[in-house]
Order: C-alpha cells, then structure tokens, then sequence
C-alpha cells in the first residue's frame, strides 16, 4: 500500500468525471494512488435498457473511465436511488476506506440536488470516522488502521442547494492541464449522452461539464477551468488546518479567503 491515496466516492456512474475526477487526476501527477468508486450502478440512468441490462452497461462504462483516469476500480455496492443511509452499506463502504487507508477522500455534498448524493457524503464521512473503530465491524472484515483523512466535499449541479442557496467553492484545484482527459473519461459513459438529453435537458452532458469547470474556474478569478471543494470540519478526522489538497497541489491550488471569512460570520 504506496503511502498516500485519495478516493473518490460518487452516487452513480460519471458523478465523479463530473465533480471530482480533474482533482483525482492532479493528485495522481503528484504520485497518489487513486481509487474509484460509485456506490450506486447507474441501473436507473436510461429509458431505453432495462436494470439488468443497463447495470451491465454502466458497469462496463465506469471500468473503461477509471482506466482512462488511471484509477483503481471498486465496484458499485447498490441500485440507483438505493444509496439509503443503512447499516449494510456503512459496513460495506467502512470495509473499502480499511483498504484503502486514504489520505483524502472526495465526495458529494452534503446538500445537493439528489438524495442519492447527499447520502453518499454521509455515508462516506461516517465510514472514514469508523477507520480505527475496532468495535464497528465491516463487512467483509478489515482490520482498523490509525492515521488522518481528510474529506472535501465537490460541488454540485447549477452550484445551487436544494433550498436553491448559491454554493460557493471553499478552494479551487486548478484542472487546466487535465480537463481533456477528464472529458475523455466523461466521455466513457456513452449511455448517458441520451439519457440526460431526456430527463434532464442538458443537451450535451460534456458540455455541461464543460460549462461547470469554467464557471468554476471563473468562481477561482486564477484558473480557466476548476473544480471547488468545501473541506469538511477537522473533528474526528484531521488536525485542523490538516488540508492535504493544499500540500499536494501547491500552485494549482488556492483557498477562497471571501469564504473562510464568511465560515466565522455564518448565515
Ligand atoms: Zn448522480
């Protein structure tokens, strides 16, 4: 097990070539191991294949991403819209984090426009907190390791919560020089270019991916395309300046001072 590794954990197939994958790929230029995992398989993302079928689909899509990103593949755990806040799949989720020993672990926010992404982060967070919980028991068993994580948590579509609030991006990772490689893993998911034509009128799921690096990109004043992070709070986890991000990247990194500020003054 090389000494540090990031994981990204998304909700479904390609939620992490949208939100996250540009960071993954920055952290492996800087010697990480990566690792790839969505906890739901995509069985619901089509009108066109029934479950069974597009599970196998999305599967295939997701494998073929995570090798054009040069990540370590982890099989998705459920079905789509079943990313329940659960027993089973804490178990399941704790025991891969045991594997892994991450460093850094990305994921969605814990406000967003889907249940299933917002279950995710939960999930994620408390799997990383149970690390070296020897009386929490994982399924399959892994033994708990003692060591620090840190958890950012990505932005979300329209950069808007649920309540419509605008999310503003606690740092920026600078994405330029890798943003083609993340569209091309983007681009691995072809039975979603259909898909989100129809349920979500996004006409070109690349171009809204597009569109989201560049605006956030525009959000960092500094970088042409980005992705933002918020880090989650240090408790459990990290020291509390611990920011991994920031000592991997450097230059290709800047924290928002506007929202460190406006963490102090609240709503
Ligand atoms: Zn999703």
């Amino acid at each position: 097990m090389p000494s540090k590794a990031a994981i990204a954990i998304g909700a479904h197939p390609d939620d992490i070539e949208f939100y996250m994958a540009g960071t993954l790929l920055m952290l492996k230029q800087t010697g990480y191991e990566i690792h790839y995992l969505t906890v739901a398989n995509g069985n619901c993302g089509s009108v066109q294949y029934n479950a069974a079928m597009l599970r196998s689909i999305r599967n295939t899509e997701a494998r073929a991403a995570a090798k054009i990103l040069g990540a370590r593949f982890h099989p998705s755990l459920t079905n789509d819209l079943e990313i329940l806040y659960n027993l089973e799949l804490l178990r399941a989720l704790a025991a891969i984090i045991r594997e892994v020993k991450p460093r850094i672990v990305l994921t969605h926010s814990p406000q967003d426009y889907m249940e299933d992404h917002m279950n995710t982060a939960r999930l994620a967070v408390t799997a990383a907190f149970a690390r070296g919980m020897p009386n929490f028991k994982t399924a399959p068993p892994r033994p708990t390791a003692d060591y620090e994580v840190t958890i950012y948590h990505a932005m979300v579509n329209g950069l808007r919560d649920p309540l419509r609030r605008r999310i503003i991006p606690g740092a920026f990772v600078n994405t330029t020089s890798v943003h083609k490689t993340q569209l091309k893993a983007l681009a691995a998911h072809k039975s979603q270019q259909n898909w989100l034509d129809v349920s979500q009128g996004l006409n070109s799921f690349l171009l809204a991916a597009e569109d989201l690096s560049l605006a956030v990109g525009r959000l960092s004043r500094k970088f042409k395309y980005a992705e933002g992070w918020r880090r989650h709070l240090h408790s459990g986890f990290c020291g509390p300046d611990t920011d991994p991000l920031a000592e991997a990247l450097g230059r290709n990194y800047l924290v928002n001072q506007a929202y460190e500020r406006s963490l102090d003054r609240g709503f």
